[in-house]
């Protein structure tokens, strides 16, 4: 069994979190790659040092004097190499960055550090070999990913390798500049190095039981789901359930490699298996429940619209022409619907009403704003009569008017918008229906 262990920013945050860590990959001889991330939050209002070093280094750009942040910085991980009992200094590797940050090295170097220096720390912990994400993980120089030369170093340079630890988060240009993945970017480099080695699992550790089936925040203790498709994962994290990282599914999907996402501290919960496909039923009909609040409708009526073609197109043109993009496009007969995100449609809404005035004279044209849209996900519902009935029936009995419905030819998830008003109470009654009452 080869595994690649990603370790989440919670998980060391501190010598306690990192003797569990220690005690996880001991447990298994497959636990052979290691990727940390940066020490994270170890009490509510902590900071992590990520956000320390970015605004460190904020400081470092107008050359003010940041001596005393960094010192913070270097005391954080001084308390993570004390309490482990470690032989290991890192004040060379301080002035380094006191340096570099003198030269304005960067803010993507600053970040980054907070993973290079863990990676050090669980390096000489676990003691295995510490590759530097910066020789092996590739960026372009407009700052996108380099999936192809990554692969091609990346395989090579772990080719044979027993065991190794590459911190997350980062990596480097063709010219060494360092460049970093965009917030929470380890559980990426995760699945790189995953996919590099051909590894038959991918273990993405954090602080939470897996993926829950809705938001906590709305459902006290929402169960966890055992199984779940990347498709549906997608489909959630698109509206906004977060767990991993989006990107992080691409590279080890592309190899067939499952994510299996699990609790630091409480490692003999099973957590949630990410899978490309599985026959394994679902528990419930549904997956998951997710949702967004904030945004608006566009609603456009013209007698006769069915028979004017490229109707539709001349609509979509005007969003385009502003750069809005927008997420459904519910129509009837002599209607038609956009939705977009609020927070981007507001700044240019008179200039979208002009130009579908000017493009396809409608005869009115309504805008309504705070909406919300629900996900109701699951490979369960295909092929399975009533799910929609259910969902509406609930919904009516909970007294929430339903304002549009998309369901795609996959069966693999129905839209529904509502008020934002509306928005937890809905979940809360598709929950209940679901999976409370198990129909
Ligand atoms: N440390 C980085 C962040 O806070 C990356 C990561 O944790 O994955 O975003």
């Amino acid at each position: 069994m080869k595994k690649v262990v990603k370790f989440g920013g919670s998980s060391l945050a501190s010598a306690e979190q990192f003797q569990k860590v220690g005690r996880i990959i001991r447990a298994d001889a497959g636990r052979r790659f290691v990727v940390p991330s940066a020490p994270g939050k170890r009490y509510d209002k902590d900071i992590k040092v990520t956000d320390m070093l970015y605004s460190c280094y904020a400081l470092a750009e107008v050359g003010k004097d940041f001596k005393k942040e960094l010192a913070q910085i270097e005391r954080r991980y001084k308390e993570i190499i004390e309490g482990l009992g470690l032989n290991l200094s890192l004040t060379e590797e301080f002035q380094t960055i006191a340096e570099k940050f003198k030269k304005n090295e960067g803010r993507d170097y600053a970040a980054s550090r907070g993973e290079y220096l863990n990676g050090l720390v669980m390096a000489e912990y676990l003691g295995y070999e510490f590759i530097d994400a910066a020789e092996v993980i590739f960026f372009h120089e407009n700052g996108s990913f380099d999936a192809e030369k990554t692969e091609r170093v990346l395989a090579e340079r772990l080719e044979g390798k027993e065991h190794a630890v590459i911190p997350g988060f980062y990596g480097a240009k063709e010219d060494g500049t360092v460049t970093t993945f965009s917030r929470g970017g380890s559980d990426i480099t995760g699945s790189i190095v995953a996919a590099a080695i051909h590894a038959d699992l991918y273990e993405n550790w954090t602080d939470v039981s897996g993926f829950l089936i809705t938001d906590p925040r709305i459902i006290i203790n929402p169960e966890v789901i055992e199984t779940i498709t990347y498709r549906e994962l997608r489909e959630l994290s698109y509206m906004g359930a977060t767990v991993l990282h989006e990107d992080a599914i691409f590279p080890v999907r592309k190899e067939g490699i499952p994510i299996n996402i699990k609790n630091t501290n409480a490692p003999e919960d099973p957590g949630t298996l990410i899978v490309e496909s599985t026959c394994r039923k679902p528990k419930y009909t549904i997956t998951g429940i997710a949702g967004k609040k904030g945004f608006a409708a566009i609603n456009i009526e013209k007698d006769m619209m069915n028979t004017e073609i490229g109707f539709g197109r001349k609509v979509l043109g005007v969003f385009e022409d502003n750069g809005i993009s927008f997420e459904h496009m519910p129509s009837g007969i002599d209607t038609m619907t956009i939705f977009v995100h609020q927070s981007e449609f507001e700044e240019k809404e008179q200039k979208v009403l002009a130009g579908i005035h000017r493009s396809v004279h409608p005869d009115s044209v309504e805008l309504e704003s705070d909406l919300a849209l629900i996900a109701v996900v699951g490979r369960g519902m295909k092929s399975n009569r009533g799910v929609a009935g259910r969902i509406f029936s609930a919904l009516a009995h909970a007294n929430i008017n339903i304002k549009m419905i998309d369901q795609g030819s996959s069966e693999l998830n129905i839209i529904i918008g509502v008020k934002n008003e509306d928005f937890e109470p809905a979940i809360q009654a598709i929950y209940d229906i679901f999976v409370v009452t198990r129909l």
